[in-house]
């Protein structure tokens, strides 16, 4: 049946447990299940490929992206390793060139060594998509909105690009969550989650997770989870399966407070630059609109007159922001790109995505706007208070 996204959220992948009426999905804190004579069993074997709890996680995620497959993993990185392993030396990936920091380090620094080569553009100019594509090119690696300087791409012209090439497209939907952003229903081949940010929502868990509608390609990546074996316990899993449940009043809440947020501070005279994609004058705004269904709680700024020293002495005055890596949860999180999130770059390649020493990324909470606002004018005042 098609329920809307709140009831999807809430219900999908899971049923009251047919021994006890239990509402709440069991956390199947088990490795192994009994078969009746061997390889006659209910559908589970092991746990590293199979699990009660996770198999409810990962249908509720399937539901909310639209696709017809999930897997969840340990970790973000986790999913996107699995999703780098179905290349082989020689291949190509086209990349954005502002990817999350540890996606970066990934590419470089570990499978760079297997022979596979990375071409980092700016994909909101889709000129320098289709120039560096090249016969061997395998994968097309999408974020949007982008970490931290959150320019858009535009996902639909991006599937109409590779199409006719054989290329794999991959988003990592994670700053934008399945309640703003459906990138298969764009023509996305696979999905990618940091689960550990908006759909777990509470900063209590790492996860990963990965959506898809192929069949040869979910059987493909599902022969690496298990083989790998990158998977999470029943314990995150269901706690993830919680927070999901109030994804879409946190995400309501998150897109209300980054309104707020952004337009203060757009005009605050300590503040340079403020990147919001709900802005009218942000140069992704209009594919924003089309793509997206509100413009996210991700805001980053770039202090006015600010060096390094200056910069972290802001960073250090917030009493509700607290100054962590992180993002998506309930509670407002500040984190400096340039030494923590995106710490791994260097200065040059720094620079040229606009990672400036004195930008903060906030990712903006659902407590009162009305404390945020306080706290970010008094944290911005010239004087110490
Ligand atoms: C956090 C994050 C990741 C990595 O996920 P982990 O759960 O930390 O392993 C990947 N992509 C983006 C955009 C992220 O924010």
């Amino acid at each position: 049946m098609d329920y809307k996204f709140a009831t999807k959220a809430i219900h999908a992948g899971q049923q009251p447990d047919p021994s006890t009426g239990a509402i709440m999905t069991p956390i199947y804190q088990t490795s192994t299940y009994k078969q009746s004579a061997p390889g006659v069993h209910l559908g589970y074997e092991y746990s590293r490929g199979s699990n009660p709890t996770r198999r409810a996680l990962e249908d509720c995620l399937a539901a909310l992206e639209g696709g017809k497959y999930g897997l969840a993993f340990a970790s973000g990185m986790a999913a996107i390793d699995t999703v780098l392993r179905l290349l082989k030396p020689g291949d190509e990936v086209v990349a954005g060139e502002d990817l999350y920091g540890g996606s970066y380090r990934l590419f470089t620094k570990v499978y760079e060594n297997y022979g596979i080569r990375f071409v980092f553009v700016n994909l909101a100019d889709l000129t320098q998509v289709e120039t560096a594509i090249t016969e061997k090119t395998r994968m097309l690696w999408v974020e949007t909105p982008t970490n931290p300087t959150l320019k858009i791409a535009d996902i639909a012209a991006l599937s109409a690009l590779v199409e006719e090439h054989n290329i794999i497209h991959v988003v990592d939907n994670t700053f934008a969550s399945p309640y703003l952003q459906n990138p298969l229903e764009l023509g996305a081949d696979i999905v990618m989650h940091s689960a550990t940010k908006y759909l777990n929502g509470h900063s209590d868990v790492v996860m990963g997770a990965l959506i898809l509608n192929t069949p040869e390609l979910y059987k493909q990546l599902r022969f690496y989870y298990n083989t790998c074996g990158a998977t999470p316990g029943p314990q995150d899993a269901f706690l993830c399966l919680r927070g999901l449940k109030t994804l879409h009043l946190r995400m309501k809440a998150h897109c209300e407070n980054g309104t707020l947020v952004a337009n203060y501070l757009k005009t605050h005279p300590k503040i340079e630059k403020v990147y919001w994609p709900g802005f009218l004058d942000h140069p992704g705004h209009e594919i924003a609109k089309k793509q997206m269904r509100g413009f996210g709680g991700m805001v980053s700024i770039v202090l006015k007159n600010a060096d390094l020293k200056e910069t972290f002495r802001i960073a250090s005055r917030f009493k509700v922001f607290a100054v962590a890596d992180s993002l998506g949860g309930v509670e407002s999180l500040v984190n400096h790109p340039a030494t923590m999130s995106h710490g791994s770059m260097s200065i040059a390649e720094r620079e040229k995505v606009g990672v400036l020493e004195n930008m903060l990324r906030l990712s903006v909470g659902i407590e009162d706007p009305a404390d945020l606002i306080n706290d970010l004018e008094t944290a911005l005042a010239e004087s110490a208070v």
